[in-house]
């Protein structure tokens, strides 16, 4: 800890975001990013608690108070070191995660916690430029071969691991690009995709095979995967949406949250999307049904489109604005969360449960609601609406069901041990087992699944 008492002195400071009525012309990254001065004085604020709550709270237990310290020192490198050995992708967690250690570092108490997020993505962002993220294949290859099957936060850190023991690792993906929910879910605003390109071509060039437009179960059949394969690694994803199935659900207008989404990423991207699925926005009455942040995605995505309203509504109520004492600190706090997207325009409604959808000819004209609290029944008027109610469980059809799996209570892929499911060779990890979740938890379960194949496979 170089300086005990900055976190007296020097108040937190974030970059910040690119001015509203700038960003909402693009889908550039929102966040900006603060001076290396900053930068390290903002590391300086780290007690190096006795007992660091932000390395408890982390699921992939990142030593947050040991890489401040080198930050804060100007020692780089190091600090990239600490990082990267608890975390294989910390330049996507350093964008994007909801950062659990931040919300339980000391400093929260007085609402002012480390810049931890921000640190860790100045220090990923340093370690490339000045190069010394360079690819480090693994000296020996054990000749023992691992199917990754799904090439989201959860595939790539279980293919990195496997790959840097020295097994030979293949990753299918049912999509044309790597990278899950990050490529085509998360919008281009939080996380620009060249990071993900950066990164696959690292891991390419450390010996790991991406094969895409691939379906297992389908494309590559299921015996033939348990054939050719010691082990198969399932990072399917959490992919089957949660429907709203009321009256008027026909209707024309009606869309998951992630037909929005992946649309978007792809035109971003360049890649042309066929007319007759364009889903047109500008000038449309958005709804958004659901309060979380793939609804947010959706607002920032709609309102990057130029709709002429947009509101999101929720089922439960309002979550206090500062303090929940039913998530006290050092929890994640359940407090009321305003994203960028919501900054730049949308109104917001709580304890509402959706009734009905109602239309003109066959297209979607409103939404009837009902107020949980007050009984009180309305219309919303909408064109359109996203359905962002989360994820129910993997998709069972296709390969989860053809290998003849066992799932839990909520449809996840069931484990026996430390990731293995109920069939042998057959490992599971990510949202795919644990349920929709965050990119960080599925990293660190990447990394387990990764640990228990290799004991496996090298028994
Ligand atoms: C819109 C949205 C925004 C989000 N924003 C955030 C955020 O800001 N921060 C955060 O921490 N988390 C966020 N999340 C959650 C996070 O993205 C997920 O928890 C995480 O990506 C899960 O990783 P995964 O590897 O388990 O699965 P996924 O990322 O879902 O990847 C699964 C992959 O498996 C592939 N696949 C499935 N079946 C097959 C098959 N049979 N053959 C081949 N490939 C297959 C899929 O095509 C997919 O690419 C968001 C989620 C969504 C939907």
């Amino acid at each position: 800890m170089g300086n005990p008492k900055a976190f007296l002195t020097i108040n937190r400071k974030e970059a910040g975001y690119r001015p509203v009525l700038e960003r909402i012309e693009d889908f550039g990254e929102v966040e900006q990013t603060l001076n290396t001065e900053d930068r390290m004085l903002q590391a300086s604020r780290c007690m190096d608690c006795g007992v660091p709550f932000c390395h408890w709270a982390c699921p992939v237990s990142n030593r947050m108070p040991e890489w401040q310290d080198a930050l804060y020192k100007g020692k780089w490198q190091e600090a990239y070191e600490i990082v990267s050995a608890t975390n294989n992708f910390p330049e996507f967690t350093g964008r994007v995660c909801p950062a659990l250690c931040e919300k339980s570092c000391v400093l929260a108490l007085q609402d002012m916690p480390v810049t931890i997020r921000e640190n860790e993505a100045a220090i990923v962002e340093r370690a490339f430029q000045e190069g010394y993220i360079k690819p480090n294949p693994p000296q020996k290859r054990t000749g023992k071969k691992v199917a990754v099957v799904g090439s989201g936060p959860a595939g790539l850190a279980a293919a990195d691991m496997l790959n840097r023991k020295g097994h030979n690792v293949t990753v299918f993906e049912k999509d044309e690009l790597s990278g899950g929910l990050l490529r085509l879910g998360i919008p281009d605003f939080k996380l620009n995709k060249k990071i993900i390109d950066r990164r696959i071509k690292l891991l390419e060039a450390e010996g790991i095979v991406f094969i895409n437009n691939v379906e297992a179960g389908k494309d590559i059949s299921t015996p033939e995967l348990l054939k050719n394969f010691d082990a198969l690694c399932l990072c399917i994803g959490a992919g089957k949406p949660r429907d709203l199935p009321v009256e008027g659900r026909e209707l024309k207008g009606i869309h998951f949250a992630l037909q929005l989404l992946r649309q978007q990423n792809r035109w971003v991207r360049g890649t042309e999307v066929p007319p007759k699925e364009r889903i047109g926005i500008e000038n449309k009455h958005v709804l958004v049904i659901g309060g979380g942040d793939t609804g947010s995605d959706c607002v920032g995505t709609s309102v990057r489109r130029k709709a002429a309203s947009v509101t999101q509504i929720e089922i439960l109520p309002m979550p206090p604005r500062k303090e929940n004492p039913l998530t006290p600190w050092p929890l994640y706090p359940n407090v009321l969360k305003t994203s960028t997207s919501h900054q730049e325009g949308c109104t917001r409604r709580w304890s509402l449960a959706t009734q009905r959808f109602v239309g003109n000819n066959g297209h979607l004209s409103g939404v009837e609601v009902v107020d949980t609290q007050t009984g009180v029944a309305e219309i919303i008027p909408a064109d359109l609406v996203f359905l962002s109610m989360g994820f129910v469980h993997p998709v069972h059809e296709g390969l989860a069901d053809e290998l003849g799996l066992l799932y839990d209570t909520r449809g996840n892929i069931a484990v026996t041990t430390t990731s293995q499911t109920s069939v042998d060779k057959v490992f599971v990890a990510g949202d795919a087992h644990l349920g929709a979740g965050l990119v960080v938890r599925a990293i660190d379960s990447g990394r387990r699944a990764a640990q228990a194949i290799h004991a496996k496979i090298t028994l």
